[in-house]
């Protein structure tokens, strides 16, 4: 049997390869990736330089360590629509195996590729750790609360070991031809390396996930929250392109975890489960990318703020930990949980804009950047998400700095301007007195904003705004 094993991005791995095994066991073995324009046309490529790093470096990994299994990573360019059924037509494979995607993007592709297709396509349910949408409530119904759907993860999910790596893959068939492609180099692209990303392939990613265990692990259920410490897996990144697969990590933590530190093991393997949750909630309802999850939000009346969507971007908002986080973005592809939190909310309650602007940017510039996950994070901060914060909850962004980066640290590291202010007054530099600000060299409104809007009156402004929209 001849399979053509097809990498799509979200698997990019040799160990826990469900298809690679699986080709391996049955005969020749033709592994493709296709370099889709909806990501590699330079200027797509070019709104999410990050992942793009991350995906080239992580494509490069992919193809040394199937060489060095014995076989290679064939790469062509074009729709994978089109070209997926002519390659299988041309290259005459018995079926084509990969990894199912949860974003509807992917599963659209996959119903089209598989109309086209002479041979069978064959899908894995491994991005997740359980398969998608079989869990269910009493009535039937996907879940909507996070707690009752990890509930039912603990009863009725095992989820199994991880498969190892293959020890060797068959050679390319002879008649399989690779052609010219290869993989594009970021210069090619229009891209300049960013050595502020996080490094991208296989190897890497089990680095990071050992050198986490080593480190941090075991304190992660009281280092998770601070905004200063690098105390997070980081491995975001990995578990969306899958350098790591889920079940890799679940199983490593656990076995790290489970006599050293179960608090810390428990509420990172609830991490895992909230993607669990997103991934699960995006599956069944896949108009989630385009709409609020509660009925009542839609036709929210967002504003057009241009100065105040630029200010945000741009960390310009006069919120330092607001501004941290944009700042934080845009030089490194990574942002903090909790400034993720307080970012997002700050767009969506106190400058009144619509949500879906600021998922398009994180999703374009975070490393991790994943449909399901951001699109729950997002809705989780305006609130008209699954299981969401309430609507009235606002996050003060001053006493949310100084309670997650009490000393500043994390304001200090990106938003230079306040690097001399004391801790005591670093979170809401106006209400400093002008001794403390002329000492640290700030001047508000020259080297650093006043703030854009005051909290008090944007906070009533939201919630007077969405107690009439939402009755
Ligand atoms: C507005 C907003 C946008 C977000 N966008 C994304 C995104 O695009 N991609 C993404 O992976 N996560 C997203 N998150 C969730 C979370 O911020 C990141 O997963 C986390 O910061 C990644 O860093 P880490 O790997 O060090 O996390 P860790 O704390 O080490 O967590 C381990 C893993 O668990 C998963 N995880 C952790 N928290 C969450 C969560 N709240 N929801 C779903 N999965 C979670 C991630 O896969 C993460 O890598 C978003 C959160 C918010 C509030």
């Amino acid at each position: 049997m001849r399979t053509l094993v097809w990498y799509r991005g979200k698997d990019l791995r040799i160990a826990d390869h469900e298809p690679l095994k699986v080709a391996a066991r049955d005969g020749d073995v033709v592994p493709v990736f296709i370099l889709d324009e909806y990501f590699f046309a330079p200027a797509a490529a070019r709104r999410q330089p990050f992942r793009i790093q991350f995906l080239l470096d992580s494509l490069a990994s992919l193809s040394a360590n199937l060489e060095h299994l014995g076989s290679r990573l064939i790469v062509a360019s074009g729709r994978s629509a089109d070209l997926i059924p002519t390659l299988a037509a041309k290259w005459k494979v018995d079926r084509v195996v990969a990894q199912s995607w949860v974003a509807p993007v992917g599963r659209a592709r996959d119903r089209l590729v598989s109309r086209k297709l002479a041979v069978p396509l064959q899908l894995f349910d491994t991005e997740t750790l359980g398969t998608p949408g079989s869990l269910r409530t009493g009535n039937g119904d996907p879940y909507s609360v996070f707690s009752a759907f990890a509930r039912a993860f603990a009863r009725d999910v095992k989820v199994p070991p991880p498969l190892p790596a293959p020890r060797s893959l068959p050679p390319l068939p002879k008649d399989v031809k690779p052609g010219k492609q290869t993989l594009p180099s970021l210069k090619s692209l229009g891209i300049t390396r960013n050595e502020r990303v996080l490094e991208g392939g296989e190897r890497a990613a089990r680095e990071r996930l050992k050198a986490w265990l080593r480190r941090d692990a075991r304190d992660y259920d009281e280092l998770r929250n601070l905004m200063a410490v690098d105390g997070t897996s980081r491995l975001g990144a990995d578990l969306k392109f899958g350098t790591l697969s889920i079940r890799t990590v679940w199983q490593a933590v656990d076995r790290a975890l489970r006599e050293l530190s179960p608090d810390a093991l428990r509420v990172y393997q609830n991490e895992l489960l909230w993607r669990e949750f997103a991934h699960s909630t995006l599956f069944d309802r896949p108009l989630l990318l385009q709409q609020p999850f509660r009925a009542e939000w839609r036709g929210f009346p967002w504003r057009d703020d241009e100065d105040g969507w630029l200010a945000w971007v741009q960390g310009r908002t006069g919120y330092p930990v607001v501004d941290a986080a944009a700042r934080q973005l845009l030089a490194t592809g990574f942002v903090h949980n909790r400034a993720r939190m307080i970012a997002a909310s700050f767009l969506a309650k106190h400058l009144l804009i619509d949500f879906r602007r600021g998922e398009r940017h994180y999703y374009e510039l975070l490393t991790d950047g994943d449909w399901a996950n951001n699109d729950m994070g997002w809705q989780w901060s305006a609130g008209c998400g699954c299981d969401a914060q309430p609507w009235f909850r606002i996050f003060n962004p001053v006493t949310q700095g100084e309670k997650f980066d009490r000393d500043g640290a994390y304001v200090r590291a990106w938003v230079p301007e306040l690097g001399l202010m004391p801790a005591k007054h670093i979170h809401a530099p106006w209400l400093a007195p002008p001794s403390v600000l002329a000492a640290a060299g700030v001047r508000l409104g020259a080297n650093y904003p006043r703030p854009i809007v005051d909290h008090a009156v944007a906070r009533q402004r939201f919630l007077d705004t969405a107690k009439r929209h939402l009755g």
